[in-house]
């Protein structure tokens, strides 16, 4: 079965679509989940790495769906032609490089209704290239799996001028009006490493005065949110 995690990218998936890439596929996992569940619904999966590659290629053969999920090897959104998705899955990775994937290949997502990804770090980063591309932050979510905390985060094109606050970036604007459990650990988790990381870099001999505003800014935001 699927792991948390990824149930909870599939379950954010609007239902007016009806081809997704997942980007980053691994095993393929994801998008043949996907397709058992939504038979009107094509999936590519999209990987840059033999190795997961042919675990993804041999997954959609197991699972019986070659004829709906078109597995392909290359970089991000290349493996895409302009106008082919409607969706775009990218999970398991750090906010930065799925932020790149994106802007790598923002020619092949006008078609794309929403893109539902899933940083393992750096959630801040996507919430920016959102602000750039003028999508809007349509859903999101914090889970705990396994120990860990992950953030998902969905986007839709937007006619209209989008704009967050700083904090909003930062903590996510859907988060703010609907914080959960696994949220409140992240951000009191997060709250204690950064106190402890300011107060070494103030102990540096050159402190990074620039660096320590932007962070005590932070710790701001999650006490106002948080505490
Ligand atoms: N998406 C799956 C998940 O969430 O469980 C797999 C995550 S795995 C940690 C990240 C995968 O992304 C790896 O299989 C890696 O080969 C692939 N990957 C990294 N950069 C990529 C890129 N630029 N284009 C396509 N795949 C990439």
């Amino acid at each position: 079965d699927l792991s948390k995690r990824l149930s909870r990218v599939k379950q954010m998936i609007p239902d007016n679509i009806n081809c997704v890439a997942d980007i980053g596929s691994d095993h393929a996992y994801l998008p043949c989940k996907i397709c058992l569940e939504r038979p009107d619904v094509k999936a590519i999966a999209g990987e840059v790495n033999e190795g997961p590659y042919r675990a993804a290629v041999k997954q959609v053969e197991a699972m019986e769906l070659s004829n709906r999920i078109d597995v392909r090897l290359g970089d991000g959104l290349e493996v895409l032609s302009p106008e082919e998705v409607d969706c775009v899955t990218i999970a398991g990775m750090g906010g930065t490089l799925i932020t790149n994937i994106l802007k790598n290949g923002i020619n092949k997502l006008s078609e794309a209704k929403a893109l539902v990804l899933q940083p393992n770090i750096d959630a801040s980063s996507i919430r920016e290239f959102a602000i750039e591309q003028q999508y809007e932050i349509v859903n999101e979510d914090v889970i705990e799996e396994d120990g860990y905390i992950y953030e998902v985060v969905v986007l839709t094109p937007s006619d209209g001028k989008i704009s967050y606050s700083a904090k909003e970036i930062y903590l996510g604007p859907i988060m703010l009006q609907s914080k959960n459990e696994a949220f409140y650990k992240k951000w009191r988790h997060v709250f204690e490493k950064k106190q402890s990381i300011i107060t070494q870099m103030k102990q540096a001999s050159e402190p990074n005065h620039e660096k320590i505003n932007q962070f005590e800014q932070q710790l701001t935001w999650i006490k106002e949110e948080v505490f």
